[in-house]
């Protein structure tokens, strides 16, 4: 049997997260096209040499930054991340993974069970921006606490009285006691960029008969 590679007609960069939620499906949705995207220790770049594609291993929100910059050809990121930076990058397409939704919620005990009761109270979020447009959209005046991550410890803490925060199943926020009241937006994982990766990059291996 003859192995014949149809190689990528340029050299293509692709961002990635290099750890976390999308990181293992990343990997294989570009396995599933012939890339092989393997760390290579600490760097934070990496080649896969039969497509001639450089993988860049990097934080999910820089993401759009690598592509709209023209760093990276294309990236896999959540249409969270798109929908804070507030960017216009085109999608190539819509991934069937990392599916999750964008809510507000409190503890029970707070009594805060819809927009309305918000007027006035702290909510601590890693989406300002998103959150900020919501509140705006619906004429409440609230106080945005910015947090990078584990939002989720705020109320107990006191720091707020509700959260803005991604869940998928629930059950980080029902273990912290709260309720989801207001669903901003639902996420996926999308392929941004100005390239679209071929079904299959490296060709599989063809036939006496094909090749022929
Ligand atoms: P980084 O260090 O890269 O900034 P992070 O802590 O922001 O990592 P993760 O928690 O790994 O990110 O989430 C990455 C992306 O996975 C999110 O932006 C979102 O698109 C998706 N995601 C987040 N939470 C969930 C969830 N519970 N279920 C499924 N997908 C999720
Ligand atoms: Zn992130």
């Amino acid at each position: 049997m003859t192995v014949f590679f149809m190689n990528m007609q340029k050299n293509i960069t692709i961002a990635i997260q290099k750890d976390g939620r999308l990181s293992q499906h990343s990997i294989g949705y570009l396995a599933g096209r012939g890339i092989c995207a393997q760390k290579n220790g600490r760097r934070l770049v990496s080649v896969c040499n039969a497509t001639n594609t450089r993988i860049l291993w990097v934080r999910d929100d820089d993401i759009p930054h690598y592509v709209e910059s023209g760093v990276a050809d294309c990236g896999i990121v959540g249409t969270n991340v798109l929908a804070e930076r507030g960017v216009s990058i085109p999608i190539i397409s819509y991934l069937d993974f990392a599916y999750c939704k964008l809510v507000i919620a409190a503890p029970r005990a707070n009594r805060i069970c819809s927009l309305s009761d918000l007027r006035g109270k702290k909510i601590a979020t890693s989406y300002p921006r998103v959150l900020q447009k919501t509140l705006k959209e619906n004429n409440i005046r609230a106080d945005i606490i910015y947090f990078r991550g584990s939002v989720e410890i705020a109320p107990e803490l006191g720091l707020s009285d509700a959260i803005c925060d991604l869940s998928q199943t629930g059950a980080t926020l029902r273990e912290h006691n709260m309720t989801p009241f207001h669903t901003i937006l639902e996420s996926q994982a999308v392929l941004i960029g100005t390239y679209t990766i071929p079904h299959n990059t490296v060709s599989r291996p063809l036939s006496t008969k094909h090749v022929l």
